[in-house]
């Protein structure tokens, strides 16, 4: 009885088709350049029972992208089973049997990602964070363009954490790279592994005055207070009140001051300018001497650099 119903299952198999779907599973896996090599290769260990055992493994092998995705538009598109990843052969006891690698577009992206990690940005587009120096200068290389993309230069190249090193003050008119400039030194900070913060003072102060009266205010000052490196971009953009200026932004300074902690600034106003911006009337007084104070804490963080250039705006 048992020998008849495996001599009809042999039949069955061996017609039709099941027969031609097997064979063609079977062309279709000998004739992979790679499963080829890899046979030629391993002849001493592989039969050609293992491979016959093998055949859907093997003929996965031959649906996926193995080198340098090429089968794939990109990572997002990837067609792998394992997304992100690509197979290998491996010998698994009397099998063969796929080994799933990072693909290299996964490990650029993820690497990518890493980098992004390290600078936090508060409100700063994150298409900045693709600037480089290079480009900064080489676009428009006048010499104050020229000083600031050395001082940049030195600064992402020198700087380790702990080390005392001056920050910039950028100012000039809008749209000629500044907070470009900044994204770019964030950047080449992070591919030293060197994490910064980049906040953009007007949404910032905006969002701590939303925050008064809940618990969050004091943890938001604390946590741009203690950044590595800190880029409060567009200083003077803001409606500045005396609160924002001497219970935000003056103790940020003063802190960062004591603990050697760099700090750049951007501004569409010189250091007079900034001055005068911060030396607002409240009931008709002038408050010059707490204007002068926070003054004195951005000169001693920041060497001032005037950026000139054209628009890039439109
Ligand atoms: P600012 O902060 O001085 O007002 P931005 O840094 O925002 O100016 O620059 C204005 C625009 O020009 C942005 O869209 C920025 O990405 C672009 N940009 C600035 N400098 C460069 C550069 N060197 N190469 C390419 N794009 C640049
Ligand atoms: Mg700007």
């Amino acid at each position: 009885m048992m020998e008849k119903i495996n001599t009809a299952l042999n039949k069955l198999a061996n017609t039709g088709q099941f027969k031609k779907r097997y064979d063609h599973l079977k062309d279709e896996v000998l004739s992979d350049p790679d499963i080829v090599l890899y046979l030629n290769e391993n002849s001493s260990t592989v039969t050609n029972e293992m491979v016959e055992k093998s055949l859907v493994k093997l003929y996965e092998f031959t649906t996926q992208s193995k080198h340098n995705c090429e089968k794939c538009p990109t990572l997002g598109e990837c067609k792998n089973v394992l997304k992100g990843y690509q197979p290998r052969l491996i010998i698994q006891g009397n099998s063969l049997d796929l080994q799933y690698d990072m693909c290299p577009r996964k490990a650029v992206d993820d690497d990518k990602k890493k980098r992004e990690k390290l600078i936090q940005s508060l409100y700063v587009p994150r298409d900045i964070l693709s600037a480089s120096i290079r480009d900064f200068y080489q676009t428009d290389s006048s010499a104050g363009r020229m000083d600031a993309a050395e001082k940049a230069t030195i600064f992402a190249t020198e700087y380790e954490a702990g080390k005392k090193q001056k920050g910039l003050y950028l100012h000039g008119q809008f749209g000629v790279g500044k907070t470009y400039l900044l994204g770019a030194i964030a950047n080449e900070l992070a591919e030293r592994k060197i994490p910064s913060m980049i906040v953009y003072v007007p949404d910032f102060l905006r969002e701590l005055k939303g925050s008064i009266g809940d618990n969050t205010l004091n943890s938001k000052i604390e946590m741009v207070k203690k950044a590595s490196v800190l880029m409060l971009d567009d200083l003077g953009a803001e409606s500045m009140t005396s609160w924002g200026r001497d219970e935000v932004i003056g103790p940020i300074l003063q802190f960062r001051m004591l603990e050697n902690l760099p700090t750049f600034f951007t501004s569409n106003f010189n250091f007079a300018e900034l001055k005068n911006h911060l030396t607002f009337s409240q009931r008709g007084e002038k408050e010059e001497v707490k204007a002068a104070r926070v003054m004195e804490r951005i000169m001693y963080l920041a060497d001032p650099i005037h950026l000139d250039g054209k628009n890039r705006r439109h």
